[in-house]
């Protein structure tokens, strides 16, 4: 069970790190107005990264929540694999994991993980009108697109978003899985540890979204408040 220590809060990264994935998530001025390398207009609250096209925090945000999944699952005996090539669709597009053996029911768990911004211009009619939103889409588009797989596995799309929201689909299988870790330790917090991972590299990534705003060779320094 060493992979469900207690997370360190300070590998958030340093103190820039920490006190500017604080300000995105309360929404406070936490940059000078710049120009982002995309050509968007940064304005003072740092937001335009987390959705930017050249979004810098996506791929390594997608990597370390696949993780964190993978390994609690190893923690519970549930040994999985990353981007199983067997499952591919016709377009070659595949899931983000699979279970080496059953999860419930007698079938494999399969999952895919993605993080949508909550205040992603082309969200935001929908996340301001009620929470969550961005991640039920989420996680409609992802049940779509790999229906062809649900008939013989079970079927996690574990969509979150930038400032919070986890969709029904994540819920369901973070409560199963911090079930099986609380069982499998015998610490009741190793259920919460789980959540504060995902929380974690979620807000990471946030920060490296900003921070991938920044022109190249810029000291944080010289534009953070
Ligand atoms: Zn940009």
């Amino acid at each position: 069970m060493d992979n469900f220590l207690p997370p360190k809060y300070c590998d958030v990264g340093n103190n820039n790190s920490f006190r500017l994935a604080v300000g995105l998530r309360l929404g406070a001025e936490i940059v000078v107005p710049h120009c982002c390398p995309c050509g968007s207009q940064v304005d003072s609250l740092g937001s335009h990264g987390l959705s930017c096209r050249r979004s810098a925090g996506r791929l390594s945000r997608h990597a370390s929540l696949n993780d964190v999944i993978r390994r609690a699952l190893a923690s519970v005996g549930v040994p999985a694999t990353l981007e199983p090539p067997g499952l591919a669709r016709d377009d070659g597009k595949r899931p983000d994991g699979i279970t080496l053996i059953p999860w419930q029911m007698g079938r494999p768990l399969i999952w895919d993980a993605t993080c949508v911004d909550t205040l992603a211009p082309s969200h935001l009619a929908s996340t301001s009108r009620k929470a969550g939103e961005a991640a039920a889409a989420a996680e409609a588009l992802k049940r779509r697109k790999y229906a062809c797989l649900l008939q013989n596995h079970i079927f996690a799309a574990f969509a979150v978003e930038t400032l919070g929201p986890w969709s029904g689909d994540a819920l369901n299988f973070f409560r199963v899985l911090k079930r099986r870790l609380r069982e499998t330790s015998g610490d009741p917090r190793a259920g919460s540890f789980l959540g504060q991972r995902i929380g974690i590299a979620i807000q990471r990534g946030n920060v490296a979204s900003l921070m991938g705003t920044l022109p190249q060779g810029t000291d944080l320094g010289d534009l953070s408040h």
